[in-house]
């Protein structure tokens, strides 16, 4: 089975310059700095790190709302970049994404069956009939009732306009959808509803989905896959129960003990984070890591440390696991 997406060495780097006049270059932002990772048909891929690692830079460029400074990004096999004017229509239809903020991705002054028909109409011909028979079936299918369809976004509940912001997403039956923190902004409450929904919306319909989250229990219940990112590269890649029980970058494993809540009586082995994200204008060279990195050694500040597989389907970047998994300090 081949990857839905795949993403190839991918870089945005962009330059700094300095000066109005005789402008002089200064530096490079290397937002995203060498990634690649596939998104297989029907699952989830997540990307979780602090913010500023290049997650939504990643998600801009497979959305077509950014362009790579290099490499590939491959949809169904086909490189993006090479894309005829009908496979770029027939890509915007099959990708769609659902924000953050239902408040303000869903436009205040348009009806829900408006908000919902939008994506439908320009991708597709369609009789007035036949777009609101579509309409009133994508609001059961995310669980709101046909009546919704003539209210207004203000007239919903936070969870609700959720639900209206996904309807509009399947509106063109897409095959990957781009969660981007799709329930950060909701009461802690509803949270579980709109996970659950998307889980099921994913083995109705074999939806992939790139998700985008801070929280790691969010992650966790999610996905199957996670990649770690720090400073615009991806640094451990694994299964969720492998890298929340078998985490091996000292990055992960300080994400994780920053997440867990304090336990008095338990003895775990703990790393806290030194120091703030360093600016990803002109990184830190080897392991972009090394200044915070509690293990930190003499080669880490110049070598680079290639993703290597640690064990099955468990990648880690990190001069500590370099030999295969074996410790070689
Ligand atoms: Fe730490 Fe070195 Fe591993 Fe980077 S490569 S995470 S600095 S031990």
């Amino acid at each position: 089975e081949h990857a839905l997406v795949r993403l190839e060495g991918i870089r945005r780097h962009f330059p700094v310059y300095r000066g109005n006049v005789l402008r002089r270059q200064t530096g490079t932002v290397k937002a995203v700095d060498g990634i690649s990772i596939n998104i297989m048909p029907g699952e989830t891929y997540s990307l979780v790190g602090e913010s500023g690692c290049g997650k939504t830079t990643t998600s801009r460029m497979l959305l077509m709302a950014d362009q790579p400074t290099e490499g590939d990004i491959y949809f169904d096999n086909r490189p993006m970049k090479h894309f005829s004017g009908a496979e770029r229509r027939n890509f915007k239809a099959s990708v769609q994404a659902v924000f953050q903020d239902p408040w303000s991705s869903l436009n205040p002054r348009m009806r829900v069956d408006q908000i919902i028909a939008e994506p439908l109409i320009t991708h597709q011909r369609l009789s007035r009939s036949a777009v609101r028979a579509q309409v009133q079936e994508l609001l059961q299918v995310v669980g709101l009732h046909p009546f919704h369809a003539e209210r207004y976004p203000h007239e919903f509940s936070g969870g609700q306009r959720q639900r209206i912001a996904i309807a509009r997403a399947l509106s063109t039956r897409p095959k990957l959808i781009v969660l981007d923190e799709p329930v950060s902004a909701l009461d802690v409450s509803i949270r579980a509803q709109i996970l659950n929904l998307l889980k099921e919306l994913q083995s109705t319909y074999e939806l992939s989905y790139l998700l985008i989250a801070h929280n790691l229990a969010t992650v966790r219940y999610m996905s199957h896959t996670v990649g770690v990112m720090y400073l615009g590269k991806i640094v451990e890649e694994a299964p969720p129960i492998e890298l929340f029980t078998n985490a091996q970058h000292p990055y992960t494993r300080a994400l994780i003990s920053a997440s867990l809540p304090a336990h008095p009586r338990r003895q775990r082995e703990e790393i806290v984070l030194a120091g703030e994200v360093p600016s990803p204008i002109n990184p830190p060279a080897g392991c972009t890591f090394h200044p915070r990195c509690p293990f930190v050694m003499e080669r880490c500040s110049a070598d680079v440390p290639a993703l290597v597989e640690y064990t099955p389907r468990h990648f880690t970047a990190c001069h500590l696991y370099a030999d295969g998994g074996k410790n070689t300090c």
